[in-house]
């Protein structure tokens, strides 16, 4: 019987996937994935190859940086006709340094309901081994790749007092390692997490000066994936104030206390009354 009632709206699912292991495809987004109408994906080959390995068939539609513009307003338009859709990207979580914003956008715009299965995201999977301060903090995404531009970013962010995290490539990590600890100092606590759930999954780090020396001596360190992890700034995050405790208490042995965190503070650029009577 025809109504002429327009057809109930279908749903935009926003489904996390695996950053290497397999096994962290949760049961919801297999269940999701195998009943929705289409799934989006950045590169239909990866996602075929990630179904095919649970036995998931469903029609694939390529949304990737360069035609999400246009292939929105028709996605939208299989939504509004009673569609549902999976959106999905090469690894982790759509929309965080992957396609999908204007997608959700336009969804929500027309008044589809967009709701997330959650799941794997590089970023916080890092965050939660660092053991850095996590209750606030900024996801950076990937540096500019000219250098020019890196350290103009990171110089803007020295002073930012929350923990910062950053994806990176394996050709640019020891440059930006490098960029960031002239840019944070050599003394700024801070983590590289390399093939998070991979096989050769590695979490380093105490400094960004051992950082540095680490992926500079070892090749290996500097294959695969990577998130760096920075200590936000605090009251001593370029180890100013170490370094001058540090000289204070050598030359409090030889001169008078107020003379000695003077040329302290001088030859390290510490505060004075940071070294007055601290005993290093
Ligand atoms: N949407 C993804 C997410 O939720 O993490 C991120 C996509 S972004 C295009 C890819 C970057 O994420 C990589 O260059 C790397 O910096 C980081 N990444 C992805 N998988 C990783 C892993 N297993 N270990 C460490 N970093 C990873």
């Amino acid at each position: 019987m025809q109504t002429g009632a327009p057809p109930k709206a279908g749903t935009l699912h926003v489904v996390a996937t695996p950053i290497g292991h397999l096994g962290d495809l949760s049961a919801r987004a297999l269940e999701t994935l195998g009943r929705v109408d289409a799934i989006c994906a950045e590169d239909t080959r990866h996602t075929r190859q990630l179904l095919g390995h649970f036995g998931v068939e469903r029609p694939l539609l390529a949304l990737h940086e360069h035609n999400e513009d246009a292939q929105a307003a028709s996605l939208v338009e299989r939504l509004r006709s009673g569609q549902s859709l999976a959106l999905v990207s090469d690894a982790g979580t759509p929309l965080v340094s992957d396609p999908g914003y204007r997608l959700v956008r336009a969804a929500r715009a027309a008044g589809i309901r967009v709701s997330p299965v959650p799941g794997p995201c590089a970023a916080i999977a890092a965050l939660s081994v660092a053991g850095l301060p996590s209750d606030r903090f900024a996801f950076e995404g990937f540096l500019p790749a000219k250098g020019g531009a890196r350290r103009d970013r990171l110089a803007r962010l020295a002073p930012e007092p929350r923990t910062l995290l950053f994806y990176e490539s394996g050709h640019r990590i020891g440059d930006s390692l490098a960029d960031m600890a002239a840019a944070f100092g050599p003394a700024r606590p801070a983590v590289l997490a390399r093939e998070l759930t991979k096989l050769f999954e590695t979490v380093l780090g105490e400094t960004l000066a051992e950082l540095v020396q680490q992926v500079r001596d070892d090749p290996n360190q500097r294959r695969g994936e990577f998130v760096v992890v920075v200590q936000g700034a605090g009251e001593d995050a370029d180890g100013r104030i170490a370094e001058g405790r540090r000289v204070y208490a050598a030359l409090a042995a030889h001169l008078p206390p107020s003379t000695a965190a003077k040329v302290a503070a001088e030859l390290t650029g510490a505060p004075r009354k940071a070294l007055y009577g601290a005993s290093g």
